[in-house]
C-alpha cells in the first residue's frame, strides 16, 4: 500500500511537470511569436533584412507615400516628398523605430498571432495603411525649417488628426546616403534616425511662460491687477533672472505679450515649485503618452531641492525642464480646445487585402488639463501676442494666437544659439488646426520660428480652410 502510493505521488508528479512545461512553451510562444516571425530573417516578409513584401501606406490626400512594387519597396516619385515624410513612413530596415514600416510591419506584412503569415501568402502582402498627414503640407514644413535641424507638427485640434510630422535632417530613402551617414564627422546627419516630434526633448523656453501663467491664473487670485517692474533682470539674493530688455512697468498680459522674464521669475518665485509642480502634473509632464504604437518621449519638471533663483528660471522655461514637441502641441491643443486636449493621431484608416476596413480612428477627448475659465483667459492673452506683439500681419488671415520661445541650450544640448520655438493655433472656424515648431540652434523665436509657422499655416489653410 504505501509502496502504491508512493509510485502515484510520482506519476502525480510527473503529470504536474509536464504540464508545467506545456505551459511555459505556450507561454513562450504567444509572447515571442511576434518577434520569431517578423525576425529579419524571415525570408517571407524581408529580403536580406529589408522589409519588401508589405501593404501599401498612402497620405490622407491618397498619394503613395510607400508600395511594394515586383518584391521592392518604392516610395513616391519627388524626392523631397520622400525626403519630409520619412520619419512618419519610416524606412524598410527598423531604423526609425517610430516610423510605420517599423512600428505597423505586423499590419503592413499580414502577420498576426493565429494566422501566422496566412495572410501574406494568400494576397501576396498584408493590409493597407493611410495616414492622416499630407505629404504636400509636411513637405512645405521641412522646406521652411531652412538650413536648421529641428521638427513642425500640425494637428486639428477638434478631431486629433495629425497633417504635418517633419523632422530634419532627414535623407531621401530612395538614394539613402548610408556611408555619409556612417562617417559624418560635420553633424549635419546627428539624430537622423529620431523623428524629433515623436521622440525629442526640448528646453522649452519662453513657451513655458503659457504654463506658468495658467498657474498664476489658477493660484493668485489679483494677478490681473498686479504690476512687475523689470530693470532688465530679476534679483533674488545675490543671483538674478536676466531679461533680454528692460520692460519697464508691465501688467500680467503684457508680460506675456513681451516675454518678460523678470516679471514671469517673480510669478514663478512667487507661486513656488509646488504650485508649478502640481500645474505641470495636470499638463502630463511625467507622463507617458501613446500615439497608436508610438509612445512619446516624457516631458521633464523636477524643481527638488531648487535654489529659489532657479524657480525663477524654470517659471520661464529653462532650469532642467524638458518639453518634448508632440506634447506641447497638445497643450497649445488643449488651450485652444476649451482646456481639454484631443488624443493625436496619425493612422486614418486601416485596409485588408480583401479590402475591408479593419481600422478606423475615433476622436479621444483626454482628461482636462486647464480648467475651462483658465483656457479661455490663455486663448484671450495668445491672442493678445500676436495683436500687440508680433503683429497679425505676420500670420495674414490666420486669426492665429500664440507664444514664442527662444531657449537657452547647454552644450550637451547643442550648445551655440538658442532654439527657437513656436507653439499657437488658428482661431478661424474653418481651421481648427494647432502647430508647434522647433528649430534647433535657430536663434530668436520670433524671427525664426514664426515664419516657419506662417509658412506651413498658410499652405494648411489652402488644403484645409
Ligand atoms: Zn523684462
Amino acid at each position: 500500500m504505501k509502496t502504491l502510493s508512493r509510485r502515484a505521488w510520482v506519476l502525480y508528479l510527473m503529470a504536474l511537470a509536464f504540464l508545467v512545461g506545456v505551459g511555459i512553451l505556450l507561454y513562450t510562444f504567444v509572447t515571442n511569436a511576434d518577434s520569431w516571425a517578423m525576425k529579419r530573417t524571415n525570408r517571407h516578409i524581408y529580403n536580406s533584412g529589408v522589409l519588401s513584401t508589405a501593404g501599401t501606406i498612402t497620405d490622407e490626400s491618397g498619394a503613395i507615400l510607400a508600395q511594394t512594387v515586383d518584391g521592392k519597396r518604392v516610395y513616391n516619385d519627388s524626392k523631397n516628398v520622400r525626403i519630409a515624410t520619412l520619419h512618419i513612413v519610416g524606412d524598410s530596415q527598423g531604423y526609425i523605430a517610430t516610423g510605420v514600416q517599423t512600428a505597423y510591419s505586423d499590419v503592413l506584412t499580414g502577420y498576426d498571432l493565429i494566422n501566422g503569415i496566412y495572410t501574406l501568402k494568400q494576397y501576396g502582402k498584408g493590409s493597407d495603411i493611410k495616414l492622416t498627414v499630407n505629404a504636400e503640407l509636411c513637405t512645405t514644413a521641412y522646406e521652411a525649417l531652412g538650413k536648421n535641424k529641428g521638427t513642425v507638427g500640425v494637428y486639428n485640434y477638434k478631431t486629433g488628426e495629425l497633417l504635418c510630422v517633419v523632422s530634419k535632417p532627414s535623407y531621401d530613402i530612395a538614394n539613402k546616403p548610408t556611408s555619409d551617414i556612417a562617417n559624418d564627422t560635420t553633424g549635419q546627419y546627428d539624430g537622423v534616425y529620431l523623428n524629433r516630434f515623436f521622440s525629442g526633448v526640448y528646453t522649452p523656453g519662453s513657451t513655458f511662460k503659457v504654463i506658468t501663467a495658467a498657474c498664476a491664473i489658477d493660484n493668485i487670485a489679483d494677478i490681473d491687477s498686479r504690476s512687475f517692474k523689470c530693470e532688465g533682470e530679476y534679483k533674488v539674493g545675490g543671483d538674478s533672472v536676466k531679461c533680454m530688455s528692460k520692460h519697464g512697468t508691465v501688467n500680467f498680459e503684457k508680460a506675456l505679450n513681451q516675454s518678460c522674464n523678470s516679471a514671469f521669475a517673480e510669478i514663478a518665485i512667487e507661486l513656488g515649485a509646488e504650485n508649478l509642480t502640481n500645474t505641470v502634473n495636470q499638463l502630463g509632464f511625467g507622463q507617458t503618452y501613446y500615439l497608436g504604437k508610438t509612445r512619446l518621449a516624457r516631458s521633464s519638471f523636477d524643481l527638488t531641492d531648487a535654489a529659489t533663483v532657479n524657480i525663477g528660471w524654470a517659471g520661464i522655461g529653462q532650469y532642467t525642464t524638458k518639453v518634448n514637441p508632440c506634447h506641447m502641441l497638445m497643450i497649445v491643443g488643449a488651450i485652444a480646445n476649451g482646456g481639454s486636449p484631443v488624443q493625436p493621431y496619425y493612422i486614418k484608416s486601416i485596409n485588408s487585402p480583401s479590402g475591408d476596413q479593419t481600422f478606423k480612428p475615433s476622436t479621444v477627448t483626454l482628461a482636462p488639463m486647464f480648467s475651462e475659465t483658465t483656457a479661455d483667459r490663455l486663448q484671450g492673452m495668445l491672442r493678445s501676442n500676436v495683436i500687440n506683439y508680433y503683429g497679425d500681419g505676420k500670420f495674414p488671415n490666420l486669426k492665429m494666437c500664440g507664444k514664442t520661445g527662444t531657449a537657452e541650450v547647454s552644450n550637451e544640448e547643442g550648445g551655440l544659439s538658442p532654439h527657437a520655438w513656436f507653439i499657437g493655433y488658428s482661431q478661424r472656424e474653418d481651421l481648427p488646426l494647432a502647430i508647434v515648431v522647433v528649430v534647433e540652434n535657430g536663434g530668436g523665436g520670433s524671427s525664426v520660428a514664426i515664419p516657419v509657422a506662417n509658412k506651413t499655416m498658410q499652405k494648411a489653410a489652402k488644403l484645409f480652410g
